[in-house]
């Protein structure tokens, strides 16, 4: 109980009573787990929000050209669809509105608690709670835990020496300046993976000279994107079975190129003809053609998608440079070949942190032992959902949970789905603790590096995917249809029960 005559340090933090349960994060995965749990009767719930209000990665990626890779009629959750999307790949600004109209429409915002940073996570044996401490100074617990912090919300910069020597003006992809006047200014872009190519079609209208450094091409797919037509948006509201109709088919497409991104099959080649064919189509310039073409197999990393990033490279005020970057100096990059090129701003369209075997707090699990320490040699989970020796605690978007060929809801409903059946165990058998077994955890991921083995992605290329030793504990080596027949069932064999 909360004492205010005390000071909020670390040994006298403010507890808050217990909840049922307790989730890490208010982005996609963290709301839409409330939802779903009120859904089935658990309304004693407490969602903790490092920032002040909802959204994780949509609230945080609001540079100039971002949008969803994958169509709003599916990036989108299926119990919650909007017929009103303007586009067929809506923009971040639409999508983050999506979201905080979810908040309203299943009245979240009684869950939330915002300014609210984690900083560590406990399971207290004795008593089967979970004990969250923030940075506040604050304590709330909970008989289940749900960490949806999301892989991709802490910015990373590249380990480019000098990168505190650079006196210019530096933005990254992910905390987007709004203030800064890119007009007539010198900018430098690093990176072209999947945020660059959005952000540099739109930065190339304003800059004075675009600069683009890249270590690697993607692979560049032609965007069906348009506008959405009233007529669209009138029949999904009359006729909402219509809607799961289009949510349905752009599924079965998607799983469709599995096909091509997951395995090497005759569908990869299909793959490959396509991507070059649109590259031979917008790029005329044989040595910028060259310079954009990938030598690895398609899949291996992200598939892009874009129409105007390859006309974007080939304006006059855009330049394209594949030298390596030797390091950053005062006044700009210097690459390999000696060159300094002088910015007056340099965007790090350079990714995320993705701790492939840390945790992004301390998570102490049965008997303290340490998740960071349990996920040194790769991080590990059963059915990406929960691990040995942590009780009641459970994952969102966990290890080898990712997709490469469809959208990441389709795969976290599923999860989703699973926590609210934990939970629900839980309570309805008044358990102290529902907790995986080791020898489950080892035969399920024994199984899914078998499978993963056979993949593009383990094929020799270098990619965020994998820790720098190799080790994929990133994607699920399937279809999503694959994952969400595995999710269907809890195996109570596969768990110990403990009553109190
Ligand atoms: C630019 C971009 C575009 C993308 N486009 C697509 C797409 O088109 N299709 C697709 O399938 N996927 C896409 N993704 C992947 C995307 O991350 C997921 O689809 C989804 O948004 C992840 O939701 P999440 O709730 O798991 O994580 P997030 O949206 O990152 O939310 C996590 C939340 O947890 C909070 N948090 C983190 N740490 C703490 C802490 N210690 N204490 C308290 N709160 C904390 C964060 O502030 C954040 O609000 C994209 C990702 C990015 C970055």
């Amino acid at each position: 109980m909360s004492n205010p005559s005390r000071p909020n340090t670390p040994g006298h933090r403010k507890r808050h009573p217990s909840a049922t349960v307790l989730i890490v994060g208010a982005g996609f995965a963290g709301l839409g787990t409330a939802i779903r749990l009120q859904q089935a009767g658990i309304r004693d719930i407490v969602i903790l929000e490092r920032a002040a209000d909802v959204g994780g990665t949509w609230r945080d990626n609001q540079y100039p050209g971002a949008a969803c890779d994958i169509p709003s009629n599916l990036y989108s959750y299926s119990f919650d669809q909007n017929p009103d999307w303007s586009r067929s790949f809506s923009g971040s600004a639409e999508i983050f509105e999506y979201i905080k109209a979810m908040v309203e429409r299943f009245n979240l915002a009684q869950y939330i608690r915002f300014n609210q940073n984690v900083t560590d996570l406990a399971y207290d044996d004795q008593h089967g709670l979970w004990r969250a401490s923030t940075e506040s100074g604050e304590q709330f617990s909970a008989r289940a835990a749900v960490m949806a912090h999301g892989p991709l919300s802490n910015p990373s910069y590249p380990d480019i020496a000098g990168i505190d020597r650079y006196q210019g003006h530096k933005i990254h992809s992910a905390a987007w300046d709004h203030d800064y006047d890119f007009r007539g200014k010198k900018v430098g872009v690093i990176g072209t993976g999947a945020s660059a190519i959005q952000i540099i079609p739109e930065l190339v209208k304003d800059a004075g000279k675009l600069t683009v450094f890249q270590r690697t091409p993607a692979w560049v797919m032609p965007r069906p994107d348009f506008e959405t037509p009233q007529w669209q948006k009138q029949l999904f509201r009359r006729l909402p079975a219509s809607q799961s109709a289009l949510r349905k088919g752009l599924y079965l497409a998607h799983e469709s190129m599995a096909l091509a991104v997951i395995w090497d099959s005759p569908v990869t080649r299909l793959a490959e003809r396509l991507g070059r064919w649109h590259l031979r189509h917008q790029v005329r310039d044989r040595w910028l053609r060259r310079q954009l073409t990938p030598d690895y197999r398609i899949g291996c990393k992200r598939i892009l998608v874009s129409n105007d990033y390859y006309p974007a490279l080939q304006q006059p005020n855009c330049k394209l440079i594949t030298w390596p970057i030797a390091r950053l100096c005062e006044n700009g990059i210097r690459t390999v070949e000696g060159i300094e090129h002088q910015f007056d701003c340099i965007v790090f369209a350079t990714g995320f942190d993705v701790s492939h075997s840390g945790t992004p707090f301390p998570v102490r699990g049965s008997g303290g032992r340490l998740l960071s320490e349990d996920w040194q040699r790769g991080a590990q989970a059963y059915k990406s959902v929960n691990v040995a020796g942590y009780p009641n605690l459970f994952l969102t978007f966990g290890p080898n949970s990712g997709p490469g060929h469809n959208s990441v809801l389709v795969y976290m409903e599923s999860q989703i789905d699973y926590i609210v059946r934990g939970v629900k165990t839980i309570l309805n058998r008044n358990l102290k603790s529902l907790a995986v077994r080791d020898s489950a955890q080892q035969a399920y991921n024994a199984g899914i590096q078998k499978r993963l083995a056979r993949t593009n992605w383990n094929s020799g290329c270098k990619s965020w995917y994998l820790t720098e030793d190799g080790f994929n504990a990133t994607m699920y080596p399937g279809f999503a249809s694959q994952y969400a027949r595995q999710m269907k069932e809890l195996d109570l064999r596969d768990y110990v029960l403990t009553p109190p």
